[in-house]
């Protein structure tokens, strides 16, 4: 197949560039002015292309929570947003991905469901890590995407890692190759402030005070500390606070921020309530801006969706304390960041596919097929065009959940077709148009990653 008449989003090039792309056999075959030759032709009309989008943070829930999640909806919602690969988390499917057996029952469950590409990280928790016996971890290592560990967790079977764990864990992610993924809120301080603002009152303001920016910053800087400490290999999930990165600065531990901690600020979330309740929470304006500075300048990696649906009652709980902590938000991650970036020129051409697409993809071993439009790679495209508009409402949503603060706005661009190794499975006049299954799950290639992240 020869696709014509697209603008091409090309690796190291700083604006589109009009350029034929041929596909053989899924792949990117040729970049370039293809002669004419018998092969079928599609007309790109002028869109931008994209490499497809790599999800590297999303609760699909299965097995174990479907009924907020599931690989079918989930990877649907994905494809329709322009992403093609996601990385889903292990803590949020039942049993937990904490060994090989497990990794495997979850396997059996979603390989027939997913529509795009997936691969998985592999969790430590309290109740799976003995540092004494790391045995399961170096099982899982050539398998899995990274290690996920939370330094607060809500969950009552997968336990926050202490900091001795954490040290234990780090040093030994060098041998096994793979990064360390850490959700950063200090547990002390949000286990003694949460009675206090519980006592207090019962609002997102209370709730935001229970765990604002310090919580956040203490947790990055023991993590930042350890890793250096170990030589361990780091990473920072859904950073919300900009003065972390400072602590980021001059180390190799790398960060990925949401896209809801860069539109929406407290005085949003104390308007919208549950709507906008996700962990760490929403902090206060000027951090928005420090994050978007971040992730133009290249000190913030890349943006996940942490997409974390729930059923309708979720967020109508009665109380902000007990309203269910999460956004769905994977279908609208290319979208947002293509319109409010890209568009308002608050990163640039160049960015927008770093951290969309290139630097997840590198970061968790799995450039050698995804991340970048290049000869060698997955025919993995997503085609926007930047003169249309788009206003989602809850009727174009495939996710189980409607929990979405970014519907009901009007974005600049259009998702016009999506493409996973040369087919299409999305079009805007068609829909979703891959069966489930036609996903593939992706390994990670076991050289060194940890300075290619840069
Ligand atoms: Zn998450």
């Amino acid at each position: 197949m020869i696709i014509r008449n697209g603008w091409l989003s090309l690796p190291f090039c700083d604006e589109p560039v009009k350029s034929d792309v041929w596909i053989e056999e899924g792949r990117i075959a040729a970049i370039g002015q293809v002669p004419a030759v018998d092969d079928e032709i599609l007309d790109a009309d002028g869109c931008f292309i994209l490499p497809g989008a790599v999800d590297a943070h999303v609760h699909f829930n299965e097995p174990g929570y479907t009924e907020r999640e599931d690989f079918a909806h989930g990877s649907r919602a994905a494809v329709a947003g322009g992403v093609t690969t996601v990385i889903d988390m292990p803590c949020t499917s039942v049993p937990p991905v904490t060994t090989r057996a497990n990794l495997q029952t979850k396997l059996a469950v979603i390989g027939g469901q997913s529509v795009c590409d997936f691969a998985l990280f592999g969790g430590v928790s309290a109740q799976s890590f003995d540092p004494a016996f790391p045995d399961e971890l170096i099982e899982m290592a050539p398998i899995v995407a990274g290690f996920k560990g939370y330094a607060l967790s809500g969950m009552e079977t997968f336990g926050r890692l202490d900091a001795f764990r954490l040290r234990e864990l780090l040093s030994l992610s060098r041998s096994l190759n793979r990064p360390v993924l850490l959700h950063a809120e200090d547990a002390d301080f949000v286990a003694a402030a949460t009675p206090v603002f519980m006592a207090a009152g019962d609002s997102p303001r209370h709730y935001y005070l229970s765990r604002p920016e310090t919580a956040e910053m203490l947790a990055v800087a023991a993590a930042v500390r350890l890793a250096g400490e170990t030589g361990g290999n780091l990473h920072i999930v859904h950073i919300a606070t900009g003065d972390a990165l400072d602590l980021l600065a001059g180390t190799t531990v790398t960060g990925e921020t949401c896209p809801h901690y860069l539109a929406f600020t407290t005085a949003d979330f104390e308007a919208r309530g549950a709507a906008l309740k996700v962990a760490p929470t929403i902090k206060p304006a000027g951090n928005d801006t420090a994050l978007w500075r971040a992730l133009a300048d290249g000190r913030l990696h890349f943006v996940t969706s942490d997409h974390a649906p729930c059923p309708e009652a979720g967020k109508r709980t009665g109380s902000i304390w007990s309203d269910y902590s999460g956004i769905a938000g994977t279908q609208t991650l290319l979208p947002y960041l293509f319109s409010e970036g890209y568009c308002r020129h608050r990163i640039s051409w160049r960015r927008l596919a770093e951290i969309t697409a290139t630097a997840p993809a590198r970061r968790y071993g799995l450039d050698y097929v995804k991340g970048t439009i290049s000869p060698g790679k997955d025919a993995d495209l997503v085609f926007i065009d930047p003169r249309a508009s788009w206003h989602p409402g809850p009727e174009d949503m495939y996710s189980k959940g409607r929990n979405n603060p970014f519907l009901n706005r009007t974005w600049q661009g259009r998702i016009r077709r999506t493409m996973i190794r040369g087919r299409t499975v999305y079009t805007d006049t068609e829909g979703v148009t891959a069966a489930p299954g036609y996903g593939r799950f992706l390994k990670p290639r076991l050289e060194p990653c940890q300075e290619s992240a840069r």
